[in-house]
């Protein structure tokens, strides 16, 4: 334990963020990560308790009282390595994780928590400033081959645990650039797409192989078109190749799927079909691409089709999918962005007491909410209205809600003049063209069925095939993710040799 009476000397430091109007100017990211002195304080805050609720409400078990200690003392080195003892990717959730830690921290009950995903971040922020992030390539080779369906983070912890395990691992991405959503969902101003490009570099030096561009489970022979058309409306896919499963199953010893959960909900609803109404990924893919664009190799797309300059704009969908459309449109220029969401207006403040350590429902206001956005709950649109065949408004409808159950408020009907709508309403499975192209069990959801068993877990219906993140438990997060890639990689490893060394 860093300091005994940390706790009570020092008060909670946020990291600090770029005045809005600078910020609006571009798609970098706003927020500095804390410097020595800061870290020290706020690492001097951790009470090391004797059971640290904050490990537990990680969900990569993060040691995190362990790196307080160490980033206290000055021993970065040891903070990183006790890190990534856990976590593969600390940039990642050290920007985009909603730090469920946080709410578990045991300060947190009568006091602001430890501001432990911002210690996380300057310990790998300044790993990477020195150079300390280096290959770890495995010392002896199995001689085992495996095949990773999908470049996000699941899909990417899961190929570096097993190439440290020693199996020659290629990953298979039907996008053109890997990632997954931290490389096409997620815009650059929470998260820098070079750091992906960084960590997938650590990857390729420990012996990942990546095939881009090219699409998996499409029938033998499939001409590409018959594989983008089996695509649900809404899925990126830029495969210009395809290959088909049973390859995968003949060429490989085992097959990871780590595919995601891509099928975005739709609001069937009058006018759904006017010109003006889109998936949220419609809009936010093609961003990503435009703001990436020099580092492109695919010149396709390289404008964003959709322009929220000078627009009403309204989002549906009060998650983060849709704080990513506000943040985006105010970015164009929009003219007004409103959010609208089913759900009623959460408290402004849980219960500490009855809640915690688990996560709390409340009031969450994002950095993109901060920027410029009408928000408003216990909201349903009923139809979209449109004059040539280009969307104008909104009907909407107040709702009330009593035990969990929802119902219109008559008279509350109201009109909103909208000229975009993002639909920013989940995702609700994976496309299930590739889990039926393995042949893979499905749960009631449309997930790949497999559980997380210690024995047999990640394990699908087919022998040989595994699945691990959205795919699996649906969609998600990032730190979900991860630990989901990291234990299939423990599954498989022991799958193929019997034993494993790797952490689960
Ligand atoms: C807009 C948006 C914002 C988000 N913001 C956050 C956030 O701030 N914090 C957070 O923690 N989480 C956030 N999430 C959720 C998070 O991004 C996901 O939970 C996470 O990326 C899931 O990881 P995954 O590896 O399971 O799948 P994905 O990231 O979805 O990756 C799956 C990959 O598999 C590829 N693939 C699919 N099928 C095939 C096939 N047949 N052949 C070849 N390749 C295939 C896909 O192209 C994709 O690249 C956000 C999601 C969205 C959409
Ligand atoms: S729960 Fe909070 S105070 Fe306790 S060890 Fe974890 S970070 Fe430190």
């Amino acid at each position: 334990m860093g300091k005994p009476t940390g706790f009570l000397d020092y008060k909670r430091v946020s990291e600090g963020y770029q005045p809005v109007a600078a910020r609006l100017k571009n798609y970098q990211e706003f927020v500095a990560h804390l410097d020595d002195a800061g870290a020290k304080t706020q690492a001097a805050r951790c009470m090391d308790c004797g059971i640290p609720f904050c490990n537990n409400g990680c969900p990569v078990n993060n040691n995190i009282p362990d790196f307080n200690d160490a980033v206290y003392r000055g021993d970065w080195r040891a903070a990183l390595e006790i890190l990534h003892s856990t976590n593969n990717f600390p940039e990642m959730t050290g920007r985009i994780c909603p730090a469920p830690c946080e709410a578990a921290c045991t300060l947190g009950i009568n006091a602001d928590p430890v501001g432990i995903k911002s210690l996380e971040r300057a310990i790998i922020d300044k790993a990477g400033e020195n150079g300390w992030v280096l290959p770890m390539v495995a010392t002896s080779k199995t001689g085992k081959k495996v095949a990773v369906v999908g470049s996000g983070p699941a899909g990417l912890a899961a190929a570096q645990q097993l190439a440290r395990a020693g199996h020659a691992v290629t990953v298979f991405e039907k996008n053109e650039r890997v990632g997954g959503l931290m490389r096409y969902g997620i815009p650059d101003f929470k998260l820098d797409k070079r750091l992906i490009d960084w960590r997938v570099a650590q990857l390729r030096a420990e012996g990942v192989k990546f095939v881009t561009k090219t699409l998996v489970g499409a029938p033998v022979g499939a001409p590409i078109g018959a594989a983008r058309a089996g695509m649900p409306k809404g899925v990126a896919n830029d495969a210009t190749k395809v290959i088909a499963a049973t390859k995968l199953m003949k060429d490989y010893d085992a097959v990871v799927l780590a595919g995601g959960s891509e099928t975005p909900r739709d609001l069937a609803v009058p006018g759904r079909d006017l010109a003006g109404v889109h998936f949220a990924l419609e809009f936010l893919i093609p961003q990503n691409k435009q703001v990436n664009s020099g580092a492109m190799d695919d010149k396709r797309g390289k404008k964003n089709p959709i322009s929220a300059a000078g627009k009403h704009v309204v989002v549906i969908g009060g998650g983060d999918t849709g704080s990513d459309c506000v943040g985006t449109s105010n970015r164009h220029g929009a003219a007004s962005v409103t959010q609208f969401e089913l759900l009623p207006r959460p408290p402004e403040q849980e219960n500490k007491p009855l809640v915690w350590p688990y996560w709390p429902t409340r009031m969450r206001t994002s950095s993109s909410h901060d920027e410029g956005c009408a928000r408003d709950w216990s909201i349903a649109t009923k139809e979209f209205i449109g004059e040539n065949g280009k969307l104008t408004a909104l009907k909407c409808v107040r709702l009330a809600w009593a035990d969990g159950k929802m119902s219109e408020i008559p008279g509350s009907e109201f009109e909103v003049k909208a000229d975009l709508v993002f639909l920013a309403m989940g995702f609700t499975n994976p496309v299930a063209a590739m889990l039926d192209a393995f042949g893979v069990n499905k749960d009631a959801r449309g997930n790949a069925a497999a559980s997380t068993d210690v024995d047999g877990g990640y394990a699908t219906s087919v022998a040989r095939v595994f699945a691990a993140g959205d795919v699996r438990r649906g969609q998600s997060l990032v730190v979900w993710a991860i630990r989901e890639g990291r234990q299939c990689a423990r599954a498989v490893d022991e799958f193929l040799m019997g034993a494993s060394t790797l952490p689960r």
